[in-house]
């Protein structure tokens, strides 16, 4: 049964934190069991972020449980995000928001893109990772948990931008006659010839923009590098990434060369983390 617990300074916490270095990494909130975490974390600055945890209320409960906080350094942010989001999946630490397992991550994929105005749009398809690899496939636009999570959030999109549910596959169409969204003006009438197929797609494809997926921008693995500070045990992580997958994180260009030829499949989580800054070139990379 929870109970609540009035949150006060967990004093007995004051050792735990003296030796937190103010660098990049993964902390970890252990209890009482052998060495079952109660919560991960990732910060640039580890003392700092722990020590807020430490003056947050809402996290009484964790605390007054907490008898450990160990901590993993990092070189960068990225190393950092990319080692808690694996420590999470493997660990499901108590306090962590649970993540909903995405069994069967989906995306829409436009098979006509607007570029052929000449054909008629095609509706756009839930394709499944397990069925197609999204690190090759053009067109794909969102990352959903699952084939229902990405048709309502297509029905979403139709219902904000008066889309024809007719022209997205929501709904079947007798040609050339109104649906019946358009009839309630909920539908810009592209299935009775008010809005042309053409325009209609366009404003699609404008909504589903940002929500692009990028394939993998290269034909072989990347090595990603973030330095650490001097006197670190350490010169460098090279986070090995290929597909849009994080294969490993390694120390020297040897061995991540060897680590580059493993399999890679599109994952989701190593896409989200790892696609600004490959794709905006923020970080040093090298072709492995
Ligand atoms: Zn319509």
């Amino acid at each position: 049964m929870e109970f609540e617990v009035p949150y006060r300074y967990p004093d007995h916490l004051t050792p735990e934190v003296a030796d937190l270095p103010s660098s990049p990494g993964v902390y970890v909130f252990h209890g009482d069991g052998v060495d079952l975490p109660l919560y991960i974390g990732k910060s640039i600055n580890i003392r700092t972020r722990v020590l807020s945890h430490l003056r947050t209320p809402e996290e009484a409960r964790m605390l007054h449980q907490t008898k450990r906080i160990t901590h993993i350094p990092t070189a960068g942010e990225i190393g950092a995000l990319l080692l808690e989001s694996k420590m999470i999946k493997q660990d499901f630490p108590l306090f962590n928001k649970r993540l909903r397992r995405s069994r069967q991550l989906c995306s829409l994929r436009l098979s006509n893109p607007a570029s052929r105005a000449t054909q008629v749009p095609q509706a756009p398809e839930i394709v499944d990772a397990k069925a197609i690899d999204f690190s090759k496939t053009e067109h794909l636009y969102g990352l959903f948990n699952s084939h229902r999570s990405a048709l309502e959030h297509l029905k979403n999109l139709a219902d904000d931008n008066k889309l024809c549910y007719t022209h997205l596959g929501l709904e079947r169409s007798t040609q050339g006659k109104p649906c019946f969204r358009s009839q309630l003006h909920l539908c810009e009438g592209a299935c009775c010839g008010r809005e042309s197929v053409a325009e209609h797609h366009a404003r699609l494809l404008a909504c589903l923009a940002e929500m692009q997926v990028n394939v993998w921008p290269h034909t072989g693995a990347l090595g990603l590098i973030e330095r650490y500070p001097p006197n670190e045990a350490h010169d460098l992580d090279l986070h090995v990434v290929r597909n849009w997958c994080h294969l490993g994180t390694v120390h020297d260009v040897a061995t991540a060369k060897a680590l580059a030829r493993v399999d890679a499949h599109f994952d989701a989580d190593a896409y989200k983390i790892l696609c600004k800054p490959i794709l905006s070139g923020s970080v040093e990379m090298v072709a492995l």
